[in-house]
């Protein structure tokens, strides 16, 4: 049976995704920070494959390594890598903190860095394996307000491409999934002007569901002849 790692994969388009990939007979490696991901473990196993969740902050080099080697202890493979574990801390760039740029790049940036060096080795030996990190639209769109958010997508965006060249001699494909204004609880605390503001320009006139990103996901995992794309699903606003 085939394992898959999901950053971030206790709550939002994480769960969603650990979901999709369970139903399709893989086993799940739930990482959370803070969501505790035991009534999500449950339901994972109930649709027949096995999972595990590991408390790993992936902004931090070692706790990432953790996240993996628990994979390995319990699965013995790394068949997907998704790293879907992000933040959003807007502001304008000149009032934007230190510490709030700092905290998106690691988390977003580094941390789809961190999970992928550590997962690579074990990719490389097995000669398979997908990862799949998930960017946002906002690397195209570049929102004021976003300085932070837009360079951390935009890295990881350039990031896959660079690891998708030095990866595919083995067979391992690297893909990225832009979504757009998916509703999650990042997305939920947005202004009514904002959200009036994304229906006007989305041309299905509808926000995403984080189950609609779950299947592009699990697709683009499996595609086996695409590496080093990134995927856009916005419901056409871009
Ligand atoms: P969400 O509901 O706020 O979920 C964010 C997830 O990231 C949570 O599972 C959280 O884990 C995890 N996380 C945050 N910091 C972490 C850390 N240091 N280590 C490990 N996990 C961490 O947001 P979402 O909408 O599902 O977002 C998921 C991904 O989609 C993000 O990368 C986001 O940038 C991207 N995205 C979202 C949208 C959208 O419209 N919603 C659009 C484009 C891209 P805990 O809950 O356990 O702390």
């Amino acid at each position: 049976m085939k394992t898959a790692i999901i950053t971030g994969g206790a709550k939002g388009i994480g769960r969603a995704i650990a979901l999709k990939f369970a139903k399709e007979g893989v086993n799940i490696v739930v990482n959370y920070f803070s969501t505790e991901p035991a009534a999500l473990i449950s339901e994972i196993e109930a649709l027949g494959v096995e999972a595990i969740g590991v408390k790993a902050d992936v902004s931090k080099f070692d706790e990432a390594k953790a996240l993996v080697d628990a994979c390995m202890e319990r699965f013995g493979r790394v068949d997907y890598l998704v790293n879907n574990a992000g933040i959003t801390k807007d502001g304008l760039i000149m009032m934007m903190k230190e510490a709030d740029f700092d905290a998106v790049i690691d988390t977003n940036l580094k941390g789809t860095f961190n999970t992928m060096r550590h997962a690579s080795p074990i990719m490389l030996k097995q000669k398979s394996g997908a990862i799949v990190n998930i960017a946002s639209i906002a690397a195209f769109l570049c929102n004021a307000g976003q300085a932070n958010y837009t360079a951390s997508k935009a890295g990881v965006i350039g990031m896959t491409k660079s690891v998708a060249r030095e990866l595919g001699s083995r067979g391992i494909t690297v893909n990225a999934v832009a979504p757009g204004f998916i509703e999650t609880d990042m997305t939920d605390d947005l202004s009514d002007k904002i959200k009036e503001y994304v229906l006007q320009n989305v041309a299905l006139k509808r926000f995403g569901k984080a189950h609609e990103v779950a299947e592009l996901v699990y697709f683009v995992a499996n595609c086996g002849y695409m590496t080093g794309e990134t995927v856009t699903l916005d419901g056409g606003w871009t």
